[in-house]
């Protein structure tokens, strides 16, 4: 579905510019003026050449990066004047992060690497902690395995892990950059039906870079990036 004005905006990026700075006197700009708006509850397919400059947009929209000039607007707050603490809060609370190679702790079982990003600043897990990543392990299918070590795990086990941990604070906003790249036919459309499910049941704002055109052809909305510039939707 196409969310309508009804819906909030929960990224809204103006003029964002990004270069990068290869030496003395070597800027490449790789964004050229970046207009995007996306709503609360939308399931967006990003799209584009490898090298356009996908990545580097969704970094800046997880707040992982800064943009060189413009300004970037997530769940409500204007980035530009934050602190990089303050940053670092409103990811840790708002958002979730998907990679190509999941990012795993290996020598952790499946329901650790769950509760990593609930510790925070304690050093030790809660009871509720716990159930929460029970519950989320459940969730993407892999209760016989939550207290497998990560890295016993198939590629496809391994990245719904991945999926469950993104979502451990609940974030509003999931910002997934090739997470199926490399999985095989049938563990990509599992992990794809995992971010559709939680996107239905909890309105999770999702951002899902893919070169697969059939799991784009299922999003909701495509956002094109050519040349460092969003082109057509
Ligand atoms: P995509 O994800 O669409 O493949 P990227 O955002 O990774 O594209 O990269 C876009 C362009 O920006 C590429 O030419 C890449 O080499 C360049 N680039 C990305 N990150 C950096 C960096 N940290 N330093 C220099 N160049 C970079
Ligand atoms: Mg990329």
């Amino acid at each position: 579905m196409v969310k309508d004005s009804q819906h909030p905006i929960i990224v809204q990026l103006q003029g964002v510019r990004r270069s990068f700075n290869l030496g003395t006197n070597f800027e490449t700009e790789v964004l050229h003026g970046i207009d995007l708006r996306v709503r609360h509850g939308e399931f967006c397919a990003v799209v584009g050449p490898s090298g356009s400059g996908k990545s580097t947009l969704l970094n800046i929209v997880g707040l992982l990066d800064r943009p060189t000039s413009g300004t970037v607007e997530v769940c409500g707050e204007q980035t530009t004047v934050l602190d990089d603490r303050a940053l670092t809060r409103l990811r840790g609370h708002s958002i979730g992060f998907v990679f190509q190679y999941h990012h795993l702790i290996t020598a952790f079982t499946a329901l650790e690497n769950v509760m990593m990003p609930m510790l925070g600043a304690q050093e030790f897990p809660t009871a509720a902690m716990r159930t929460s990543a029970e519950a989320l392990i459940d969730s993407v299918g892999l209760t016989r395995w939550k207290d497998n070590g990560a890295g016993q795990l198939s590629g496809g086990q391994q990245q719904r892990v991945a999926v469950a941990r993104a979502l451990a604070m609940a974030p509003a906003l999931l910002l997934a950059d090739e997470p199926t790249g490399n999985l095989d036919t049938q563990s990509a459309d599992e992990v794809f039906a995992l971010l559709r499910r939680f996107n239905a049941e909890h309105g999770t704002t999702v951002l899902f870079v893919t070169h697969n055109v059939a799991l784009s052809a299922r999003c909701d909305r495509t956002i094109e990036v050519i040349d460092g510039q969003v082109t057509g939707e």
